[in-house]
């Protein structure tokens, strides 16, 4: 048996651990594409022995790289990309749901293929968990714990800008969380904010405020804020790449041996198809869309 595994988009915590359970189950029959699609395309293809380190299955990050590679679109090195994935009896692949549409366009093309939900973004279609979610939603939670009691020593408001290209999972999800005073998750409503953080001013507290990354410059919103209410109350934390970068929590670790294990099952079964999970975190094999 030989297969190959790559992890592709954005990095998410708890990848580090699936490909270590997947490389402790098959050993020497794991090789990786490096860099996702882009390793897959231009043959840059190696043992999983050759990076396998005990060290590193706890950590966040990823060993075999991951990447965005547009060109894998582009029929010429989606071809190219396809005969390489042909010549495994499976291939996994770890990302979110453009690295899902990558895996079903390969298997509709005649590669055994197995996508498996790896993204912070909790965006996956019909699935309740993608490894990375929980570290992404509990950096978030730290950064605001961690922010606002200075905010309230000076009583001011904070605007805590959350990652999320176009989703606002982690942002509902820790704001829920932490108690905020308002989740601004696919617009800014500067009115509804000024009235918050003032009714909070009023009583000598500080509002907190978590907005989605990608609607508009926070430091601007912060701005426009202060002008409106004609103080200088308002601040802004960008909560950034810790959210990525932070250590995996237990939960992570529990959910990425969890697809691992329906994983490696499905490998063993001769299955394809979409790793999901419901929303009692059990994780099953469907087929693609
Ligand atoms: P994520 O997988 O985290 O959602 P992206 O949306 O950036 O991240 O997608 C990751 C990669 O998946 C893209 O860079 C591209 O290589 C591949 N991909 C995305 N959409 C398609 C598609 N329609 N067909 C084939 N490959 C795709």
């Amino acid at each position: 048996m030989k297969i190959l595994l790559l992890c592709s988009g954005g990095d998410a915590p708890g990848m580090n651990r699936f490909v270590y359970d997947i490389f402790k189950e098959f050993g020497n029959e794991t090789y990786f594409a490096l860099a996702g699609f882009d390793g897959l395309v231009n043959n840059r293809i190696y043992p999983l022995k050759k990076v396998v380190k005990e060290d590193f299955k706890d950590k966040s990050g990823v060993i075999i790289k991951t990447s965005r590679c547009p060109e894998f679109k582009e029929k010429k090195f989606f071809k190219a990309g396809l005969e390489n994935a042909k010549k495994f009896d499976c291939v996994i692949i770890c990302g979110g749901n453009g690295s899902e549409r990558g895996a079903k366009e390969l298997f509709e093309s005649g590669a055994n293929t197995l996508f498996v939900p790896g993204t912070i973004d909790n965006d996956v279609e019909d699935n309740f968990y993608s490894i990375g979610f929980s570290t992404a939603v509990k950096e978030c939670v730290y950064a605001v714990e961690n922010v606002m009691p200075s905010m309230e020593s000076m009583t001011r408001s904070c605007l805590f800008e959350v990652m999320g290209r176009e989703c606002d999972a982690i942002c509902v999800k820790a704001g829920k969380l932490v108690g905020a005073d308002y989740v601004a998750k696919d617009q800014i409503d500067y009115e509804k904010m000024t009235d918050v953080i003032l009714k909070k001013y009023e009583k000598g507290q500080s509002a907190k405020i978590l907005i989605r990354e990608n609607l508009e410059d926070i430091e601007k919103i912060a701005r426009k804020l202060n002008k409106m209410l004609g103080l200088d109350i308002v601040k802004y934390h960008i909560v950034g790449r810790t959210q990525r970068g932070g250590t995996p929590t237990k939960d992570e670790l529990e959910m990425a041996d969890k697809f691992a294990a329906e994983t490696i099952k499905a490998i063993k079964n001769n299955k394809t198809g979409r790793v999901l999970a419901d929303k009692n975190m059990k994780v099953r094999i469907c087929d693609f869309k």
